[in-house]
């Protein structure tokens, strides 16, 4: 019987071993730490094999197929080792396209990936399609497939790491919004290691799929001529350029093909120039697959939007805050600074993931009457920024650096968490720290 190991024991590599059970192998999973009580009581549920808090050589070696969970790094000893002896190592979603026949709409890019994913999934929705949302957004693939769901679409938010171990799977339409530094930790530092990472997305799709990508992106427009795509191109641009499907001209949001769709851009519910890329990705996959204008029309101004990006929490003593946790990464915050309107006091750290912040440098100075840093270590920081000539304030805690900004900030001014950084140094993950944020200050 062909035995599969699971490394790594969260939403993803659970699900696919539940999927691996369910299709008959013998599986086995291996945690290095602790795994969840609800991820335990699932494994039981399948009557899978587990350990946690360490790995068994013998048991993982004796693989014929590993799947990685998207967590672990490459060059994690097991997985050298695994590597070393000619294992198949695949993603979770490689391994759980194999047993659905669902059309896949998959989403990455460094930053707008949630954002669009669920807004495609509220369009389909919406428009009464038989849809099922996974990847690396709510709950597995693997696992909503071992459970016999049968959608006809699912749109999937791949993240680079997912892409790193996917080798054979198709996507019908696939979507890259960006490709901007981030992750950098887990590539060597090499920029190319992780554009090759994004630009799987394309491989193995025909001429019968779609590949909708943002035309103004530099890194893109380069990468593209080195993959022989054969997908139909639908590239989209904020302007009306030679060659876009979509793009935005004069208040109109414009769609040209299939057929022509238009609609004011005031009503597409989420603003910010990075959610016209979003909005107009997700509209072309909705315009692809055959959905509705008017459905289309409606459900691009009836989107709520997705917690921690931008998102609007409380206006105090004239003070508008603004919780985009989520932005852990330098680009993401140079578009939460360029849509901002008013004076802002910028929260900004974290655990830094070999950040250079000059490309935010001239929208700090534009932008913000004040810096606030929130990380366990805020060196980095200061020796960029402090020569700015802004007030700046040192803080290690959610509490202290709520307090700094309720100092620092005039009537009129908004208060932005657009850290940069991830939040493992001081909070569980960056919805604590996106929550801790709206608590204290709804607390105000
Ligand atoms: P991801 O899932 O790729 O991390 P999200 O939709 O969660 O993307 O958004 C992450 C952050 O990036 C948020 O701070 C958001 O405001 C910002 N953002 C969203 N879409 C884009 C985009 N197209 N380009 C740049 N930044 C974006």
């Amino acid at each position: 019987m062909k035995r599969i190991v699971i490394l790594g024991a969260a939403e993803s590599g659970v699900g696919a071993a539940a999927l691996a059970k369910t299709k008959g192998f013998d599986v086995f999973v291996s945690d290095m730490g602790k795994i969840k009580d609800n991820y335990k009581d699932l494994l039981k549920e399948y009557e899978v094999d587990w350990e946690e808090d360490h790995h068994t050589e013998e048991l993982i070696l004796s693989a014929d197929e590993i799947v990685k969970s998207p967590g672990i790094p490459e060059n994690a000893p097991m997985v050298l080792k695994a590597k070393e002896i000619g294992i198949p190592i695949i993603s979770e979603i490689e391994f759980a396209g194999r047993y659905t026949n669902a059309k896949m709409i998959c989403v990455t890019g460094s930053n707008g990936k949630t954002t669009t994913t669920s807004l495609i999934y509220h369009i389909f929705k919406e428009a009464g399609y038989n849809v099922g949302l996974a990847g690396n957004i709510g709950r597995s693939l693997a696992l909503q497939i071992a459970e016999g769901k049968t959608y006809d679409y699912y749109i999937i938010e791949l993240s680079s790491f997912q892409l790193d171990n996917m080798y054979k799977f198709r996507a019908n339409i696939a979507i890259l919004l960006n490709i901007t530094p981030d992750h950098l930790d887990r590539y060597d530092y090499n920029m190319q290691n992780y554009t090759d990472a994004k630009m799987r997305i394309t491989q193995n799709q025909t001429e019968e799929d779609a590949f909708v990508y943002w035309a103004d992106d530099p890194v893109i427009c380069r990468e593209l001529k080195k993959y022989g795509i054969k997908a139909q191109m639908c590239p989209f641009s904020i302007l009306k350029k030679d060659g876009m499907i979509g793009y935005i001209a004069d208040g109109q949001y414009v769609i040209e093909k299939p057929t022509p769709f238009n609609m004011e851009q005031e009503e597409l519910s989420l603003s910010g120039k990075h959610n016209m890329y979003n909005s107009l990705a997700a509209g072309i996959a909705a315009h692809l697959s055959g959905i509705k204008d008017e459905t289309l029309r409606k459900s691009l101004s009836d989107f709520e939007g997705v917690e921690h990006r931008l998102e609007r929490v409380a206006r105090v003593g004239g003070v508008q805050y603004i919780n985009d946790s989520k932005a852990t990464n330098v680009d993401a915050c140079w578009y939460a600074l360029e849509s901002m309107t008013t004076p802002t006091i910028l929260i900004i750290g974290g655990k830094d993931k070999g950040n250079d912040y000059s490309s935010i440098k001239e929208l700090v100075k534009q932008k913000c009457a004040g810096l606030v840093y929130l990380g366990a270590d805020n060196t980095k920081l200061h020796n960029f920024f402090d020569g700015m000539g802004l007030p700046v304030e040192d803080t290690h805690s959610m509490k202290e650096c709520v307090a700094a900004c309720v100092k620092m900030a005039k009537p009129g001014y908004t208060v932005l968490l657009s850290p940069c950084c991830a939040s493992f140094d001081l909070f569980k993950n960056m919805e604590d720290r996106g929550d801790q944020f709206k608590t204290l200050v709804r607390a105000l």
